[in-house]
């Protein structure tokens, strides 16, 4: 190490990784129980990327008149997952949802209303009423900026209950004892440069997915996955990691996201013939199949060359046959990004997408009470809770269904508080840590912040975002995977000609974005290693040399871990009610 660094300790009852809005719904909880609550985040709360959620969270409230049912929600989250799923967890989520949502407006959520004032509910892909008889209106929306409308809220909540909030402070490994236990995180302070070791009876990984180990994706700048990197190097897993979702309104060449609010207010798509396509692919919910289906459909319609445009690269989305008063009212937003990144008048011309990578439905194992799971005996690993896009619980098993994501956070970020408040009592002792604890981690920032390669951090980046770009995308077969694996290790061991220019401690972006990579990268090797493993086509998992679901050997989950390269994969047996995923359900 060229500089002795000292830590500044904390002690807290929980730690809680990431502002977003799971973060912040397990802040707000564990706060309010009386737990003395520490929210850590490297960016300021409201800029995490759950401001930017546009559609709507979903609960069937059945506002408009339509008999939802929580049970509706369940069967289509089941067969919106390709039955991967775990239905215990999809149960509590369904279940939970309406007093989710309902307490969400009691907290100040402003949601858009009815004539009758309910809260209003849009269509969205695959939610349907009496399994597919016909679509539900249940995505409960605060117009087209429901995520901020909630990320504000709960951040206000947080600040009333006193949750501790650190901000600007980049975390950078879990504190694990030798028997297996996390007891904390190492983080740095951003602002003054300080290093710190936060001690806490339980920290909550929150930190959001790692839509960047891609080239073009819907996710903000610092969705990097650090909390799944960090649990990669401390020797634990990641749970089906091959699930990315990519989301059909990309913005052509820039990626920004048109909500798939824009097709629940009646949107539609069509390609260089001016036809309806999903209308072949999907007689019935036709724009508004679920996500993996309506990708892959226009992904089949480019490479049969009818695409859009002078390189027939992309799909027409069109809006501007929708009363312009409801487009402006209900979308705001959405003609905001049309006009500003594709430069077109969304209420006049049809706006230019492409299928991108959105969500990722992998991540941290966890059981529905938050707690991280490390085998497939679901054994838990004490002191570690995950929640949010960084975890897997699994609800959306090989394909998440719109807006169930905003109700994951939702549910389960409450869902830890619970189990939290059951496990820990306020204010008991701590085991004070060593002088050795942590510095592993030092070293590693050490290295990094001294690296005096040749290649730059954004170099290094590019060159991964363009291998899983070309080799893990909607459609996938062994050689592609294969190669893509050889190249991803090949950028890898680029890691060791890194340059990083700025040795100072304070808003060094330059070393920031080194670790940030090293945290992607190892995502990257496991995503594209999980991909080639599973020989089969699920969800978002698109299969040419497998087109086929195969429920026999793989109505499982896929466990990765990590370990000098050596990615190994062992099934997680799926956990569902009755007495058979593939032939329905039988309703409880
Ligand atoms: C453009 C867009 C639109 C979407 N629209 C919808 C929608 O309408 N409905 C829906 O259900 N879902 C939607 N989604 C998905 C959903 O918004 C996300 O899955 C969800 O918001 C993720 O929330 P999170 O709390 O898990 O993480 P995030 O909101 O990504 O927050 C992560 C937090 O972790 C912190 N963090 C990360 N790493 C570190 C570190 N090393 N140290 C300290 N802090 C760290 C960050 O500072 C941040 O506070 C959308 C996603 C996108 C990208």
């Amino acid at each position: 190490m060229k500089q002795a660094y000292e830590f500044i300790d904390h002690q807290y009852d929980v730690i809680i990784v990431g502002a977003g809005g799971a973060g912040l719904r397990a802040a707000l909880g564990m706060s309010a129980a009386g737990l003395k609550t520490a929210c850590i985040t490297k960016v300021f709360p409201t800029r995490s990327h759950t401001v930017a959620a546009q559609g709507g969270i979903s609960a069937a409230l059945g506002n408009m008149g339509d008999n939802d049912d929580w049970r509706y929600h369940f069967y289509d989250t089941i067969k919106g997952s390709d039955w991967l799923g775990d239905q215990d967890a999809i149960e509590y989520m369904c279940k939970n949802a309406a007093s989710a949502v309902i307490e969400l407006e009691h907290l100040g959520v402003p949601f858009s209303r009815n004539e009758d004032g309910r809260i209003y509910q849009r269509q969205f892909g695959g939610h349907t009423i009496r399994q597919g008889e016909s679509m539900a209106k249940r995505a409960c929306a605060a117009a087209d900026r429901t995520g901020h409308a909630i990320l504000h809220t709960l951040y206000q909540q947080c600040l009333k209950h006193q949750s501790i909030f650190f901000i600007e402070y980049f975390v950078l490994d879990l504190i694990m004892t030798d028997d297996g236990r996390c007891v904390g995180v190492v983080a740095w302070s951003l602002e003054d440069g300080k290093l710190h070791r936060f001690q806490a009876h339980m920290v909550v990984l929150a930190t959001g997915g790692y839509g960047r180990t891609f080239f073009s994706c819907t996710a903000a700048h610092t969705c990097t996955g650090d909390g799944n990197g960090m649990v990669l190097r401390a020797g634990l897993p990641l749970q089906d990691m091959e699930f990315i979702q990519f989301h059909p309104t990309g913005i052509y060449t820039a990626g920004c996201l048109i909500s798939e609010g824009a097709r629940g207010e009646g949107g539609y798509l069509t390609n260089s013939e001016g036809e309806r396509f999903m209308e072949r692919y999907a007689p019935h919910a036709k724009d508004l199949a679920s996500r993996d289906v309506v990708s892959r459909a226009i992904t089949i319609e480019l490479l049969a060359g009818r695409g859009v445009g002078p390189l027939k690269d992309h799909v027409h989305l069109h809006l501007e046959h929708l009363d312009p008063k409801v487009v402006q009212e209900r979308l705001p937003g959405i003609v905001d990004t049309a006009r500003i990144f594709a430069g077109v008048d969304a209420t006049k011309q049809p706006v230019p997408v492409l299928p991108t990578v959105h969500y990722n439905m992998g991540g941290i194992p966890t059981n529905y009470h938050a707690e991280v799971i490390k085998d497939s005996a679901e054994t838990v690993v004490p002191g570690l809770m995950a929640i949010g896009e960084a975890a897997c619980v699994s609800v959306h098993g090989a394909n998440r269904l719109g807006t169930n994501s905003l109700l994951d956070l939702i549910v389960f970020g409450r869902a830890a508080a619970l189990r939290a408040s059951e496990v820990i009592k306020p204010g008991s002792p701590h085991v004070p840590l060593t002088k050795d604890q942590g510095q592993e981690s030092l070293s590693r920032f050490d290295s990094l912040r001294y690296a005096k390669g040749s290649l730059k951090t954004a170099q290094i980046r590019l060159s991964m975002q363009h291998v899983m770009q070309q080799h893990c995308t909607v459609f996938r077969n062994e050689k592609h995977l294969t190669e893509g694996v050889d190249k991803l290790k090949a950028v890898q061991n680029t890691m060791a000609d890194i340059q990083v220019n700025d040795q100072s401690l304070i808003w060094n972006t330059d070393l920031l974005e080194a670790l940030e990579l090293q945290n992607l990268l190892p995502q990257a090797i496991v995503s594209m290693s999980s991909a080639l493993y599973r020989t089969e086509s699920r969800g978002g998992h698109a299969r040419d040399d497998y087109p086929e679901r195969d429920d026999v050997n793989w109505l499982k989950h896929t466990l990765c871990w990590l370990g000098d390269f050596k990615v190994s994969s062992s099934g997680l047996t799926h956990r569902y009610l009755h007495k058979s995923a593939k032939d329905g359900l039988v309703f409880l």
